[in-house]
């Protein structure tokens, strides 16, 4: 088999997947936490990353090398264990993965493994001895058999897919010219090309610029969380954002978004600093809108470092986004922002709001309420009628926010951290602020390739990967389709 999958095969976390180059040489392609249900044992029931089950339970001896599309914990959560597991070969990514992922992997050692300071030090210094940045779309050969090349994926800053091309036994990388892949016919000697998507943004996403389009691919290893489905209509997205959240702060209380650290924050930050300054600009005063004097509260240390990232790496924005700048506008910081560092002001916030119900707006992780400070919020708030929560990502099967959309608007209730709360608070989705392509896009992402030979689908729930199979098939009646949770 040349593509075995070690994550992701039935679920959407825990993403690794090894391609086999030779005999005896393979490479993974990203190293992801399993969460919430994809997690086994005891942990699991809190949707907690446990200690012992995210051990690598696979051979890596043969691993010559360790890919990353991007730096989100369920795509390389599990990095730690495979250091623990013996693992010292090199590690390749974009520049700006390998800036940000030092930050990821100290804080999955914090979450999974120790807290202990010198250990942490140990093991982010192995990780920068091993790291190897590469720029977009070069080549980069990294056994004789074997060259990649990162693609922008627009999923979160330094995403991307990659291209490996391997080299049949009795050809050669050198055989095929350079990145000409204009070749109309494959001839049998010419290596494979064989394409991981990682996670595939949306067109038009904030501060990103879009995917790539596909070139070709023998093999395309394909997510699918959003196979099944289309995401709301997201030019409206921000008009829809600025209107629930006006109806969220009418009864006053605070407004909680579950936020991704990286990626979702930012992208919610500056849809927020733009309704703000739409406001000032429509001379919303008025019209005694919320908008004049509501705070933003970012309530993540790792948010608030990821965010100062987002403002260095300004070069890898987007058009629109760098037009604001030069609008002298600020869309990561902005006057009515506010940062919470301290545990302690976090504890101070926590009460206060509880106590006073005074309206605001809380971004803070995890995501999918597993952990971190949102968890307190919650605790705190949901049996506040007050309270609103406004989930914009993907809830996992088997985390609390996953149970919190599905039992709650009031009246349900939720396990957080082993203690049952029960939910008065009001629970709103909106959709359209996915980080994922979604059917549509990646029917397209397909579809701009001159040529795909057999895409197989991972990083999706079983009956999405089998729902999306057939659309599929249907839609390319020549080409192989399958689905990594039939494997
Ligand atoms: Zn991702």
């Amino acid at each position: 088999m040349d593509v075995i999958h070690h994550g992701a095969a039935n679920g959407v976390t825990g993403s690794c997947h090894e391609l086999v180059v030779t005999e005896n040489d393979s490479v993974l392609i990203d190293i992801g936490l399993f969460q919430g249900a994809e997690t086994s044992g005891a942990d699991a029931v809190n949707g907690n990353a446990g200690t012992n089950n995210q051990e690598i339970d696979f051979p890596i001896d043969n691993i010559k090398a360790l890919i990353i599309t991007h730096c989100h914990i369920d795509h390389v959560g599990r990095l730690p264990w495979l250091l623990i597991a013996g693992y010292r070969g090199p590690i390749y990514c974009t520049r700006a993965t390998a800036h940000l992922l030092p930050m990821v992997i100290e804080d999955a050692l914090k979450v999974g493994l120790t807290r202990n300071a010198q250990l942490i030090n140990a093991v982010l210094k192995i990780l920068g001895g091993l790291m190897h940045p590469v720029d977009y779309d070069d080549w980069e050969e990294i056994l004789p058999e074997l060259r990649i090349r990162f693609r922008q994926a627009g999923h979160i800053l330094g995403s991307s897919y990659v291209e490996c091309e391997v080299a049949k036994k009795t050809g050669s990388l050198s055989s095929f010219s350079g990145t000409d892949f204009s070749v109309p016919e494959k001839r049998d000697n010419d290596p494979d090309l064989f394409v991981f998507s990682g996670d595939l943004g949306c067109k038009n996403s904030p501060l990103l610029p879009d995917p790539t389009p596909l070139e070709r691919a023998d093999m395309l290893v394909l997510e699918s969380t959003y196979g099944n489905r289309n995401h709301e209509n997201r030019a409206e997205r921000q008009l829809r954002l600025k209107k629930v959240i006006e109806h969220c702060v009418s009864d006053r209380g605070a407004v909680l978004i579950p936020a991704f650290s990286i990626g979702r924050t930012q992208e919610l930050l500056y849809e927020l600093e733009d309704i703000i300054h739409q406001c000032k600009k429509e001379e919303c005063a008025k019209k005694n809108s919320i908008w004049q004097d509501i705070v933003v509260i970012v309530d993540s240390p790792m948010a608030a470092e990821f965010t100062q990232q987002y403002r260095k790496m300004r070069d890898l924005w987007d058009a629109e986004a760098l037009g604001r700048l030069e609008d002298n506008r600020h869309p990561l910081n902005f006057a009515r922002m506010h940062i919470v560092n301290s545990h302690a002001e976090h504890e101070r916030l926590v009460n206060y709001l509880k106590s006073t119900g005074e309206p605001c707006i809380i971004i803070a992780a995890s995501g999918m309420c597993t952990g971190g400070r949102m968890v307190n919020y919650l605790e705190a708030l949901l049996p506040d009628p007050r309270t609103d929560v406004l989930f914009v990502g993907f809830q996992a099967e088997g985390t609390p926010g996953r149970d919190i959309q599905r039992y709650g608007p009031r009246g349900g209730y939720v396990d957080l951290e082993g203690k049952r709360i029960w939910i008065k608070a009001e629970i709103h989705t909106l959709g359209g602020y996915s980080a994922h392509a979604d059917q549509q896009e990646l029917i397209e992402f397909i579809e701009s390739a001159e040529k795909v030979k057999h895409v197989r689908l991972v990083h999706g729930d079983a009956n999405v990967q089998r729902e999306f199979r057939d659309i599929l098939q249907k839609l390319f009646p020549d080409k192989t389709i399958d689905c990594a949770c039939d494997l």
